[in-house]
């Protein structure tokens, strides 16, 4: 087939903006987000040929210790915190390590260290830093405890099974010490849930509180950035006579976390 030389022009012409605008889309539309964690934030490990492979423990008071793992997020490693109450009658663990493998370590430290039987766990929302060892209290038959909403999104995720009856229960007995769970709202994600701990004052705030060297507000995928500030004045003055308060990253101190959360939230350019 003859074709005059004008019309090969427009045809090539053609072909080129085609090619043009499938590359911009490409280029536009297929852009990865980077990971919104700051590199400064002292969480992280920046070199991660350290990854550290052991769990680790902070005692809080001799009843109440902090078990903080690691893990990866953004391709970069970071430490989480939980808590593991312990009661004449067992042990309380709220949140599980990052990884299977640290929480199979979990359960040996509780045997050896506290000498405990762990009762249950309490899952503080529907991500993997905080329910990565969920199958492994499954294969020990040890009941995992969420909101219902924690259970939906767990699910979903393929995070694993929990019994979703903290909405009913929020306060468990365990003798001397008991421990109380409270949803204050939407924050770093819709589900997330504070525990107390009023025999001891202590708060475990998870990812809904930052640690005072936290210089940005982490993943924020989940988040309603408007609405985190209420979330966290709520916590405030429900439990003003906190005493010790966790996050669900990096070190635990008082309540000027929770202040120190706020302001990330109301800063401008956080
Ligand atoms: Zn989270």
């Amino acid at each position: 087939m003859q074709f005059s030389l004008p019309f090969i022009i427009r045809f090539q012409l053609l072909i080129f903006y085609f090619c043009l605008g499938f590359s911009f889309y490409h280029c536009h539309f297929e852009k990865i987000p980077e990971p919104n964690i700051n590199p400064k934030d002292q969480t992280q490990i920046l070199d991660s040929n350290v990854f550290p492979s052991h769990l680790e423990w902070s005692k809080i008071k001799e009843t109440v210790w902090i078990h903080r793992s690691f893990g990866t997020f953004g391709g970069k490693v970071y430490s989480a915190n939980g808590l593991v109450v312990l009661s004449n009658k067992g042990a309380v663990v709220i949140d599980t390590p990052w990884t299977e493998s640290q929480t199979e370590e979990l359960f040996s430290d509780i045997k050896t260290k506290f000498q405990k039987e762990v009762l249950f766990l309490l899952v503080t929302h529907a991500h993997d830093d905080r329910m990565a060892g969920v199958p492994l209290f499954h294969n020990r038959n040890i009941p995992v405890y969420s909101t219902s909403l924690t259970a939906k999104l767990a699910k979903e995720r393929g995070l694993g099974k929990t019994n979703p009856i903290l909405d009913i229960q929020t306060r468990f007995s365990l003798g001397q010490e008991s421990v109380e769970v409270f949803f204050p709202g939407h924050g770093h994600s819709a589900d997330n849930i504070v525990v107390w701990l009023p025999g001891t004052h202590i708060l475990f705030g998870g990812c809904l509180v930052k640690s005072l060297d936290a210089e940005d507000l982490g993943n924020t995928k989940e988040a309603d950035l408007n609405e985190w500030p209420n979330s966290v004045k709520r916590v405030l003055s429900r439990y003003p006579d906190a005493e010790v308060v966790v996050p669900g990253h990096g070190d635990w101190g008082k309540l000027d976390l929770l202040r120190h959360t706020i302001r990330l939230l109301v800063t401008p350019n956080h």
